[in-house]
């Protein structure tokens, strides 16, 4: 963790989703992310905590680009992303990466999972086919895969094998952030400390900020630099992970501190 830049800026970020209900109903209006702040350093992990529903994935699509904000504005590197023109919009689809809750359902069930590392790079790069299988491979040797696993399938592999499938696609592009949606939620505890391990050791060696988002505090104690705290759309907490865990402010972070399982 070198310096204190910040990566993103984040002001009064709102984002509403409109249902429509038929003919003879008006359409019913949820406000999935109520107009919040927040910024994130270059190096830090930081974490977006709350239960399921609150607007934490939301959140992410907004800063991947995935949805538009209904209101509000991103700042990457100080710029704002909606003014982006295309060759700034390249360059920020390298920067920024996620990884998925499900790595099954992200992970394209047809493709070797060669292809599907290699193909952030046949989108984004000019690299030769021969320069491309060698990054796959070095990046596939890195998070754990066998190299003769190129021309397998992903339901031939476990959770926690896929999950690194998918942190090897987000990295092959030698990101800066990698927004991690909830990515050990989805697998056995005991795996879960393998993937984690898996992130911190990727951070420190690639230079990687992590926007990490989770349902379970206890989960982000030890990974995270700060953390946020959302419900039902608003953030009603943000402070350092220490603070957050000696010292929490509102009610609700003393809810989720006190479901955390203790041994
Ligand atoms: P979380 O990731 O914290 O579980 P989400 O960001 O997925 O929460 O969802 C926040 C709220 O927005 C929820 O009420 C959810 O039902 C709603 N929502 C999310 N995506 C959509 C969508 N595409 N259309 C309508 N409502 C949505
Ligand atoms: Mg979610």
């Amino acid at each position: 963790m070198s310096t204190q830049e910040t990566v993103f800026e984040i002001k009064d970020l709102e984002k509403t989703y409109t249902i429509s209900r038929g003919l003879f109903k008006d359409p019913q209006v949820i406000k999935a992310v109520n107009k919040i702040n927040f910024h994130v350093n270059h190096g830090e992990t930081y974490s977006i905590v709350g239960e399921s529903g609150c607007g934490k994935s939301t959140t992410a699509k907004m800063l991947l680009n995935i949805e538009e904000p209904t209101s509000g504005k991103i700042f990457f590197r100080g710029k704002d992303i909606s003014t982006f023109n295309a060759q700034e919009w390249k360059e920020y689809r390298k920067k920024v990466q996620i990884i998925f809750q499900d790595p099954y359902s992200s992970l394209n069930p047809r493709w070797t999972v060669g292809k599907i590392i290699a193909e952030p790079l046949l989108l984004n790069t000019d690299l030769s086919k021969r320069e491309i299988e060698t990054k796959v491979y070095e990046i596939m040797k890195r998070v754990g895969l066998e190299n003769d696993w190129y021309d397998r399938y992903p339901h031939q592999f476990s959770g926690g094998q896929r999950q690194r499938i998918g942190i090897a696609r987000a990295l092959v592009l030698n990101p800066e952030v990698i927004v991690c949606d909830e990515p050990v939620s989805a697998l056995d505890v005991s795996i879960q400390a393998q993937v984690l391990n898996l992130l911190l050791d990727l951070q420190e060696e690639f230079d990687l900020t992590y926007v990490f988002i989770s349902h379970d505090l206890g989960v982000v104690e030890h990974i995270s630099d700060r953390i946020m705290v959302m419900y039902f759309g608003d953030v009603v907490e943000l402070s350092t992970v220490d603070e957050l865990f000696e010292n929490p402010k509102a009610d609700y972070t003393k809810k989720l501190l006190s479901a955390i399982p203790t041994l």
